[in-house]
């Protein structure tokens, strides 16, 4: 099993162990005071995780191509001398590790900014400056001079970063490239500032290091590549030196989601099996890959000789090594959320992971096993209550898990249930064998009352959430009004009008569940999304026409502003945009009036409207279950309360999993 995956790569010089790469992730511990430590601390983990090779967050060769104004940099010796606890740490552990290079270019959020053209990127706030040959030279330099630093370090190899839109893809595409000189104008020249850097590096490390050089296979936006220029490109790379030519998918300013839950698994590899034929050094692949099984079948079908995997090593470390015992079932996988990675990098925090809360915590969440075993009982099995009871019977706790229903999941079970989000499934299954594997007692179709709970040495709620009641007249008529679990649950049938009182999180994901086209094929996914799998357009666009939805669908809000992007941060636009291009018709500054048979009585701006909704729907949030609660003050200071039971407001899972799990270290 997963013999493809697991066989090591021969790169000549030096070898693999296997043909898994921890794709580049930024932390937020590259900026941090004690980072070194922590980062070397989050690699070693991965390493005696088994990954093959690890390519580090991006590090820019110089202070303009920073990100940020205070991002972290790795251009003079004393990064070298800085990063060897790093380079130790992962060697320790029979691990490779590749320092990435990023100029950010016209992505970088200070007013330096340089790019191959003054064009401001769509998403940036300064407009960059043009860089003069002088100014391009020197980068190239740059570029080199970290390399060898990095050599210095002790890393195995370089990462180029030249995808995603950075400085190097601004050179390549005619997007952000208007320069005539020999740095602009034919494709020739576009591409020379990439192929210099890769040759200016390999003059410096020598033959026996590795450059990995990410290519911008696919680039999403308008006036991209062509694919006959990203093959060239790719062999003109292999002639410059490098030594593994990794895909990249989509720039950051693209307006189609490219890794976010709701893109299929793998929906990307197609692009790398394009490349794959024209180039002989190894390629790899990437993009919502997150189970071995998916590694194995790209590596066994000959899509690529890599899979490069980032956020999945974040939901588990011991990915590889679980794989490699035939354990896979116990992969805690990555369920593609960005809820506690990419959205907490975006808002300037250290990154963590919605399913592993020790994910870049390795030197502060320490699980430590007892010496006094209690008898602990968890109320509730969703995903603050699994948390909990998986970790403390793992220090060695005895744990009896009661769940009122017939299963386990909370809330996960009804998100599994929206399409686009059945990677929450896998966290189930996740936490189903860790109850088996930790010893937990669960009691299911059990509903814990206080004295029952009185015998145990400390009582943990974790009860949940319910609907929340909102108040409209007419409310209580069952034929007209479903609340969103009860819809989810009973699969309720709405008929083709429908109201969504609530624009949170769960509004916009019941909207984008009843608009949802019949068809889950990956053609159908590309299609809805305008990819031209031919690549014939540049950047790989083609302008399909929108597919509304044949359902008349409101989502509403009493808030003025904007509607339906819900709660994620980098995740918020795709929602957003998925409702537009189905039609659905987003309301905010609503006052509601009142349900009947005609529909549901609005009004925005005193101007009263009737939509005629065959049903409306209650998304309107949450409150908590807190059963028994005038009886909670008997138990003192042995009674906990997590999760939803805890806050019911701004509920998500990042928090209730985490307090799960901090609650069960420390008990
Ligand atoms: P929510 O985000 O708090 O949204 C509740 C919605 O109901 C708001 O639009 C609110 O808007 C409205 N509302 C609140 N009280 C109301 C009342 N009394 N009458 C009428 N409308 C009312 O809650 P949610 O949508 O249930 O989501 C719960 C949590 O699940 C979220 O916080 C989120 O963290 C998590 N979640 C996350 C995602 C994701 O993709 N990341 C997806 C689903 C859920 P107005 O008050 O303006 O009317
Ligand atoms: Fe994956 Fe979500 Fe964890 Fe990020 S937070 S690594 S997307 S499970």
């Amino acid at each position: 099993m997963y013999s493809n995956l697991l066989k090591p790569l021969d790169l000549g010089f030096t070898q693999l162990r296997n043909r898994v790469l921890m794709g580049s992730m930024h932390t937020g511990l590259e900026e941090d005071k004690k980072g070194l430590d922590r980062l070397a601390a989050f690699y070693a983990e991965r390493a005696k995780g088994g990954v093959g090779l690890i390519v580090t967050g991006g590090f820019s060769p110089n202070l303009r191509g920073r990100l940020h104004p205070f991002s972290a940099e790795f251009s003079k010796p004393k990064h070298a001398k800085a990063h060897q606890v790093v380079t130790e740490a992962v060697h320790q552990h029979g691990g490779k590790i590749a320092l990435q290079l990023l100029h950010a270019g016209r992505y970088a959020m200070h007013p330096f900014a340089q790019s191959a053209s003054a064009i401001r990127a769509p998403i940036a706030r300064f407009a960059p400056s043009e860089m003069s040959t002088r100014q391009i030279n020197n980068t190239i330099e740059a570029f080199a001079n970290s390399a060898e630093l990095a050599q210095l370090a002790g890393y195995d190899g370089v990462e180029v970063m030249g995808s995603e839109g950075y400085l190097i893809n601004q050179f390549i595409c005619q997007r952000t490239n208007n320069r005539y000189d020999e740095w602009g104008g034919d494709y020739q020249n576009r591409m020379r500032f990439p192929l210099e850097i890769v040759k200016s590096i390999r003059r410096k490390v020598g033959e026996r290091f590795i450059i990995i050089f990410r290519l911008s296979m696919l680039d999403l936006v308008e006036q991209g590549s062509t694919f006959d220029e990203v093959v060239l490109l790719a062999q003109e790379l292999e002639k410059a030196g490098v030594t593994i030519i990794n895909t990249g998918i989509g720039w950051h300013e693209a307006r189609i989601p490219t890794i976010a839950t709701q893109v299929p698994r793998s929906a990307f590899t197609w692009v790398t099996e394009k490349v794959k034929p024209h180039v002989s050094v190894p390629i790899v692949t990437c993009n919502r890959i997150n189970t071995p099984e998916e590694g194995e079948r790209i590596i066994a079908e000959g899509q690529a000789d890599m899979v490069s995997m980032a956020r999945p090593f974040l939901a588990d470390p011991y990915f590889v090594a679980k794989a490699e015992k035939q354990q896979a079932a116990l992969i805690n996988t990555c369920i593609g959320c960005n809820q506690a990675c990419l959205d907490n990098v975006f808002k300037g925090k250290r990154a963590s992971c919605l399913v592993n809360p020790y994910a870049c915590r390795e030197t502060e969440l320490i699980p430590v096993n007892t010496d006094t075993p209690k008898s602990i009982a968890v109320v509730g099995a969703g995903p603050a209550g699994l948390a909990c009871a998986t970790t403390l019977a793992q220090r060695g706790h005895n744990v009896d898990l009661f769940e009122r229903s017939d299963r386990i999941g909370g809330q996960f079970r009804l998100a599994m249930q929206i399409p686009g989000k059945e990677e929450f499934r896998e966290t189930i299954r996740y936490f189903a064998n860790q109850i088996d594997e930790t010893g937990v007692k669960l009691h299911l179709d059990t509903e814990a009352n206080a004295d029952l709970l009185s015998e145990y040495d400390e009582v943990v709620m974790a009860s949940g959430v319910t609907p929340r009641k909102v108040h409209i007249d007419g409310i209580d008529n069952p034929d007209k009004v479903v609340d969103y679990q009860t819809l989810i649950r009973d699969k309720t049938y709405v008929g083709d009008k429908v109201a969504i009182v609530g624009a949170g999180g769960i509004g916009v994901d019941v909207a984008s569940m009843l608009t949802e086209p019949e068809s889950h094929q990956l053609d159908d996914w590309l299609y809805e999304w305008g990819i031209d799998k031919e690549i014939a357009h540049p950047g790989g666009l083609y302008p399909y026409p929108d597919a509304m939805s044949d359902k008349t669908v409101w989502v509403l809000q009493r808030r003025k502003g904007r509607v339906g992007k819900g709660p994620g941060k980098t995740t918020g636009w795709i929602h957003k945009r998925t409702l537009e291009k189905r039609g659905v018709n987003l309301l905010g500054g609503v006052s509601y009036e009142k349900i009947d048979e005609q529909g549901l009585h609005i009004s925005i701006d005193d101007q009263p409207q009737l939509l005629d909704a065959d049903k409306v729907i209650i998304c309107a949030g949450q409150e908590s279950v807190r059963p028994f609660e005038n009886q909670w003050p008997e138990f003192g200071d042995k009674l906990h309360v997590i999760g939803g039971a805890d806050y019911a407001g701004e509920l998500d899972a990042v928090r209730a999993i985490k307090q799960g799990v901090e609650l069960g270290i420390k008990l």
